[in-house]
C-alpha cells in the first residue's frame, strides 16, 4: 500500500512536469486560403518567442522516444510539424526555422508528389530539406479520410486497404528519401478505435489535429496537436497553448471517436490526477459554449453535448489551470459521425 502510494506520489510528481506542445501548419505563405496558412511574418514572430522565451525545439522523432520509454521531457519542449508538404515550406518556413536552428517535421502524401501537384513540393526539394535536418513522415498515400468505408467494401477490405496505403507510403518515402518514422498525421485528423488498433499493430504512431499538450498521459495513436493558422494563430492566444500542459487523464470514455449511428451526443466521462487541479478550475468547451463539467466523484467528471454534434469533425475541449504553476492543463477530445443517412459529408 505505502509502495502504491510513494509510486503514484512520484510518478505523478515527475510526469506532471512533462509536456510537449506540438504545433500543426499548413501554408506559411501571403496568397494561400486564411484558413490554413500562417504569413512569414507570424512565423518570424512566433519562432522569435520561442527563442526569446528559452523554449527548446525538439524533432518530433524525438518526442514520441520519450514518451514511448517514459523518459523525462525538459520544461518547454516544443515540435513544429507541418502537413501535406506544401512548396511554401521550402521557400517561405524553412528559411525562418534555420535561422534559429529549430527542427521540424513534414506529413507528406505520396500522390501528390508523384502526380506533381503544382503546390507541393518535389522530391529533390523533399530531400534538400531533410539534409537540412527536417523530418518527413507518412500523411497517408492519397490525403483520404481513412476511416470511410467504401461503397460495397466490407469492413475487413477496408482495414486491408488502409493497411496497405499506410504501408506503402511509408515504403515510398524511405525510398525517395531514407527517412522512416513510422509516425502518421491523418488527414483531416479522422480516426477511428479500429485505425488505432491498425496503428499500434504496425508500431506506428498517429497524430490529430485536436488541441492540446501531449505527454505521459497521451494515447500513442491519437496525440494531439495545436493547429496554427487563420482564427487559430492570434498570437495572445498562442501564447497560452505555447505554455499549456499535458492533462493528467487517468481514464476517458467512450474510447471511439466515431460517434455510432444516432449517438450524436457523446457523454465523455474523464478521470483525473487531481493534485494539481481543483475541480472548480475545470471547464470544457462544446460547440464554442463553456460547459461546467458534472462531477461524479472527487477526481471524475462527465461533459455532454446538450444537442447533436453536426455530421462531420467536432471536439469536446478541456481545461484546467495548474495549482502550482498558473499556467493551464488543457485536454481535447475529437469526434466524427456521419451524417443521418450514414453516408459521410463531402469535403
Ligand atoms: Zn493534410
Amino acid at each position: 500500500m505505502l509502495k502504491s502510494v510513494l509510486f503514484t506520489l512520484l510518478c505523478c510528481m515527475s510526469l506532471s512536469a512533462q509536456a510537449v506542445v506540438i504545433l500543426q501548419y499548413h501554408h506559411v505563405a501571403e496568397d494561400t486560403p486564411k484558413v490554413t496558412s500562417v504569413t512569414p511574418a507570424q512565423l518570424s514572430q512566433q519562432m522569435a518567442y520561442l527563442h526569446d522565451n528559452d523554449f527548446k525545439v525538439i524533432p518530433l522523432s524525438e518526442v514520441v522516444e520519450s514518451i514511448k520509454q517514459g523518459k523525462a521531457l525538459p520544461p518547454k519542449t516544443v515540435a513544429i510539424t507541418f502537413d501535406d508538404g506544401y512548396k511554401s515550406i521550402a521557400e517561405n518556413a524553412q528559411p525562418i526555422l534555420s535561422q534559429y536552428g529549430f527542427p521540424y517535421t513534414i506529413f507528406i502524401s505520396v500522390e501528390p508528389i508523384e502526380r506533381h501537384f503544382h503546390s507541393i513540393m518535389d522530391w529533390q526539394t523533399l530531400n534538400r530539406l531533410v539534409e537540412g535536418g527536417a523530418e518527413l513522415a507518412n500523411h497517408s498515400w492519397g490525403h483520404e479520410h481513412l476511416i470511410r468505408v467504401l461503397d460495397g467494401e466490407t469492413e475487413e477490405q477496408w482495414l486491408a486497404r488502409i493497411e496497405k496505403n499506410l504501408l506503402s507510403t511509408e515504403a515510398a518515402i524511405k525510398k525517395q528519401t531514407g527517412q522512416n518514422h513510422k509516425m502518421l498525421a491523418y488527414p483531416y485528423g479522422e480516426y477511428n478505435v479500429k485505425l488505432e488498433a491498425l496503428l499500434q499493430k504496425h508500431g506506428f504512431v498517429g497524430f490529430g489535429q485536436q488541441s492540446g499538450a501531449a505527454g505521459p498521459y497521451s494515447s500513442l495513436t491519437a496525440l494531439p496537436r495545436f493547429p496554427v493558422a487563420g482564427a487559430y494563430a492570434n498570437f495572445s492566444s498562442l501564447k497560452v497553448k505555447i505554455n499549456s500542459l499535458n492533462m493528467p487523464v487517468l481514464e476517458m470514455s467512450p474510447l471511439n471517436t466515431q460517434l455510432a449511428m444516432g449517438e450524436w451526443r457523446p457523454e465523455m466521462k474523464v478521470k483525473l490526477d487531481m493534485s494539481d487541479i481543483n475541480a472548480s478550475e475545470v471547464t470544457c468547451y462544446i460547440l464554442g459554449q463553456a460547459v461546467k463539467p458534472t462531477w461524479i466523484s472527487a477526481d471524475e467528471f462527465s461533459v455532454q453535448a446538450d444537442k447533436d454534434l453536426p455530421a462531420g469533425r467536432s471536439r469536446y475541449n478541456c481545461t484546467a489551470r495548474s495549482k502550482s504553476k498558473g499556467q493551464y492543463y488543457w485536454y481535447s477530445q475529437a469526434w466524427v459521425r456521419t451524417k443521418d443517412d450514414g453516408s459521410w459529408i463531402k469535403e
